[in-house]
């Protein structure tokens, strides 16, 4: 083994950190070089749109993470879903979509995927097989395990397998197990994750990844998007890096914080459920499966709510903010309507689920914050 030479390391510049480069319009040493730019997308640089030493540091970290071979930074975690779906779907293609997806997917689903003559079908959140729905036309299975605010879990396995043998790809947002899984070695094709919650972790900027394993999927991905024209900044990337530093740690703290939380929740009269598949309900062998541990997301199903009580709860709440992007170091809560949001059956097609965050605050604070909101939520009728 060669022993470095400290002497001639005098002088050099050794941070720690990666340089934060911003560009727009790159050059090029020769006419040549010009013309094939292009040729330079997937792996070197051609525009500062797609891709600096900056981005493609951050998109090698996330794609370790993941389990996967490359990453592609797009500007939100909603982009990192969208993206695919726009570059992988053509009209006549069906897509199956798991029930309990955020949102705002739901939504592009719905609006901007069947208004290009995609089919789209929902499947139910817990699903362990989606063969009925499965036809010739069938491209791609979105999952999204554990479910957005109700946690449900799908059967990974089981389904890739079945979306594979008609030769259907499927991608998982992963916004929840980011840093606690390898969706890739349960058969998911594409890992969609919203950076924007523990993988930026402050709440200050919104960032998503598009994570494969396969080359060719990387290459198409890739070949699509640049097609979109959007991309990520140099200073939101070097934000995420340094972020991702300390991502275990963080992971490992809130879900510290967030074991008392849950007990002390399972024992309020008002709770009917309270969903943190880590280490409570019937789903808990399914997330072992699949994610290594928890963190600070969890939800609960009150047995009644009303939004005169929720409100008479929340407004008045002193450590914990009523929002809804989680994942930095405070603490939030945000009520969820049951029965507008879900098609199929799951948990429950109606009532309330307030959704909560466990951030770094001390947890005397955050107890008695809860204590206060849920004697304002009995005193309000
Ligand atoms: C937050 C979130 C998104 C969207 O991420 P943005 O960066 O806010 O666009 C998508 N999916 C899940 C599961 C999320 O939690």
């Amino acid at each position: 083994m060669d022993t470095p030479d400290r002497a001639a390391d005098a002088g050099r510049f050794a941070a720690l950190t990666v340089p934060v480069h911003h560009a727009s319009t790159l050059t090029f040493a020769t006419t040549r070089a010009f013309l094939d730019r292009r040729t330079q997308l997937f792996d070197g640089y051609s525009y500062g749109l797609y891709g600096t030493p900056t981005t493609r540091a951050l998109e090698d970290m996330v794609a370790r993470i993941e389990g996967g071979s490359r990453s592609i930074a797009v500007p939100s975690g909603l982009a990192a879903v969208t993206g695919p779906l726009l570059a992988l779907l053509r009209a006549g293609d069906r897509v199956l979509v798991a029930d309990c997806v955020y949102g705002s997917t739901r939504d592009f689903c719905t609006e901007i995927l069947q208004g290009m003559g995609i089919s789209v079908a929902f499947f139910p959140s817990d699903a362990d097989s989606i063969a009925g729905l499965l036809t010739p036309a069938t491209r791609l299975v979105l999952l999204e395990t554990p479910g957005y605010y109700t946690m449900e879990l799908q059967d990974i396995d089981a389904i890739a397998r079945e979306a594979h043998a008609v030769g259907a790809l499927v991608m998982a947002d992963n916004s929840y197990g980011f840093g606690l899984s390898n969706l890739f070695t349960h058969g998911v094709d594409i890992v969609a994750t919203a950076l924007s919650k523990y993988g930026s972790g402050h709440s200050d900027l919104c960032m998503g990844s598009i994570t494969v394993a396969d080359d060719a999927l990387f290459r198409r991905i890739k070949l699509g998007i640049s097609r979109l024209g959007i991309g990520i900044s140099a200073d939101d990337a070097y934000l995420v890096i340094r972020s991702l530093q300390t991502l275990p740690v963080r992971l490992a703290e809130h879900a510290r914080r967030t074991a008392p939380v849950v007990d002390w929740l399972a024992r309020r009269p008002e709770i009917d459920v309270v969903l943190y598949p880590h280490s409570v309900g019937p789903q808990r062998d399914r997330h072992a499966r699949f994610f290594r541990g928890g963190h600070g997301l969890l939800a609960v199903r009150l047995r009644q709510g009303s939004l005169a009580r929720l409100s008479a709860m929340l407004d008045a709440m002193q450590v914990f903010r009523i929002g809804a992007s989680w994942g930095g170091v405070h603490s939030l809560i945000a009520p969820f309507d049951l029965s507008t949001a879900r098609r199929t059956a799951s948990v429950a097609r109606s009532g309330w689920l307030l959704r909560l965050h466990v951030g770094l605050e001390p947890l005397d604070s955050l107890l008695a914050d809860l204590d206060a909101g849920f004697a304002r939520f009995n005193a309000s009728s």
